[in-house]
């Protein structure tokens, strides 16, 4: 009864442990002088309730004894008493309570760790002196985290235009020698965990790294899923950058399989679900860290286009995403309001940084390998790929590949969705339009074009080669088309002159 007494409704805090509360109101107190003379009795009689409330534990009141209404910490732990959730912990308060069903199952160190301010960290600390069940989970599996539902306009737009993104082909993602794979066993989804809740927090950065931090001390499991997220990708969604530091510190594994809107980690980084919650320099560096930590940028992610699905990279689920937003992603530059083009240029920043990590990993890979062996695979990959396609048009079956190799994009590190072709001089690298074969050549694939050829002709054909190479570097200043084409002539007689003949023989 005292406590009842002593904490009204309006005393306890706004929490997001307690979802159902989340309409509740609470700064409806009127402060006019009139009630101030009330306000003055109110603290006197809190103080005398308070008194009486110590005095029956000294005495030896049971604080467990009731539990309709809900066991009396609850009372302390909602209200940020930490004094009072200190003294009935010292009187032997259980904490392996739980508030009933139809408000989720909570415990008291659910609450805790979505409490606000220093008391949030404090009552936790307490809590985690009594050894409550660390990773207990709430009865809220079936809820989807709150920035994963779709908003109803959107959802009409999908429906309206069928939805449709990206072209999926079933394409069957890096091959497994390019990405090191998960070992672990797939967590199962359930209710949230104090860590769970502690990362979903939005009011502040550091009083919720305080509360993760506590919980990963006293060995909280960070590889727990939640509305198929993992505390890291909560961390991320939040936008705490504090909290994922911390997370990665004490364990949480950056390539845990997700099962919600994100698939991973670094999909969570990339998605533009999230992407309000820092500038791109914030997200830039995220994805850094991430990649530090161990992230992969080429495990497979599968992406799902109604009954279509593909496998693709973490690359391809941020173009996926992208596109998704169709006023940013295909409206004219001009035609978008100055902060939409922001958020283009914030978009395609992030791309690109991402993109250039994609093909540094896949470099990196393929240095380990017999380079020999890697380029031959690849170009009768593109061989097979090109007489192929052009007897049945467009089917793309490459049986005759040696080494697995992971075709996509040069420039963009698209491999899904896309349609990829080989640069017609060397076949080693791939494009997937016009613009990105001639954006790649000219950023960096001319030189490394040259180079490759020098070291797969040797000395003998070099001469040659380099005298074709020359004339088309110096014939294709200005006009597109003419550069298009220059390269293929050269391309195709350079092939001839490398290990072209062998190959020849071979097929035949
Ligand atoms: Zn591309
Ligand atoms: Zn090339």
């Amino acid at each position: 009864m005292c406590f009842i007494l002593f904490y009204p409704e309006e005393s306890f805090k706004g929490n997001i442990a307690e979802r159902s509360l989340h309409s509740y109101k609470w700064s409806e107190q009127s402060e006019s002088s009139e009630t101030l003379n009330v306000a003055e009795d109110i603290i006197s009689e809190r103080q005398k309730r308070w008194e009486t409330i110590q005095l029956l534990l000294r005495r030896g009141a049971d604080p467990n004894a009731s539990w309709v209404p809900p066991h009396i910490l609850f009372f302390a732990v909602k209200a940020a008493d930490a004094e009072a959730v200190k003294l009935l912990l010292e009187r032997g308060a259980r904490t392996d309570v739980r508030l009933p069903s139809k408000l989720g199952g909570l415990t008291p160190l659910h609450i805790a760790a979505s409490i606000p301010g220093e008391e949030g960290v404090q009552i936790t600390q307490y809590l985690l002196h009594s050894a409550p069940d660390l990773n207990a989970r709430a009865e809220d599996g079936n809820e989807i985290y709150g920035p994963d539902k779709i908003p109803q306009p959107q959802a009409r737009e999908a429906n309206l235009t069928g939805g449709v993104t990206l072209q999926l082909k079933n394409e069957a993602g890096p091959p497994q020698e390019y990405f090191s794979s998960y070992s672990g066993p797939v967590p199962e989804d359930g209710g949230r965990s104090a860590l769970h809740i502690a990362c979903e927090r939005e009011d502040n950065s550091e009083h919720a790294r305080d509360v993760v931090r506590l919980l990963l001390m006293h060995q909280a499991n960070p590889n727990t899923l939640w509305s198929g997220h993992s505390p890291l990708s909560l961390a991320i969604a939040s936008g705490n950058d504090l909290a994922v530091a911390e997370l990665l510190k004490h364990g949480a594994d950056p390539n845990l399989p997700l099962s919600g809107a994100v698939r991973s980690a670094l999909c969570a980084a990339v998605s533009t679900a999230y992407e309000q919650q820092r500038t791109t320099a914030q997200r830039i560096a995220l994805v850094d860290k991430l990649l530090e930590a161990g992230a992969d940028i080429l495990a497979p992610v599968t992406i799902r286009e109604g009954q279509r699905k593909a496998v693709g990279t973490a690359v391809d689920y941020a173009y996926y995403k992208y596109y998704q937003d169709r006023r940013i992603a295909h409206t004219p530059y001009h035609i978008l309001s100055a902060s939409e083009q922001e958020v283009f240029q914030m978009r395609r920043s992030l791309l690109e940084h991402i993109t250039a990590k994609l093909r540094e990993h896949v470099i990196l890979k393929e240095e380990e390998w017999d380079q020999e062996e890697l380029r031959r695979s690849k170009k009768l990959g593109s061989a097979v790929h090109t007489r192929v396609s052009k007897k049945k048009g467009g089917s793309h079956h490459v049986e005759e590949v040696r080494l697995p190799f992971f075709k996509y994009c040069y420039q963009c590190g698209r491999s899904v969705g896309v349609q990829l072709s080989p640069c017609m001089r060397c076949h080693e690298v791939f494009t997937c339009s016009e613009t990105c074969r001639r954006k790649s050549w000219n950023e960096r694939h001319r030189q490394e074009c040259l180079g490759l050829l020098e070291k797969s002709t040797g000395q003998a054909a070099l001469d040659a080669s380099s005298a074709g190479c020359k004339k088309n570097v110096t014939g294709k200043t200005g006009e597109n088309g003419r550069e298009g084409k220059d390269e293929r002539r050269g391309g195709r007689k350079s092939k001839v002159g490398i290990g072209g003949r062998e190959h020849h023989r071979k097929n035949d």
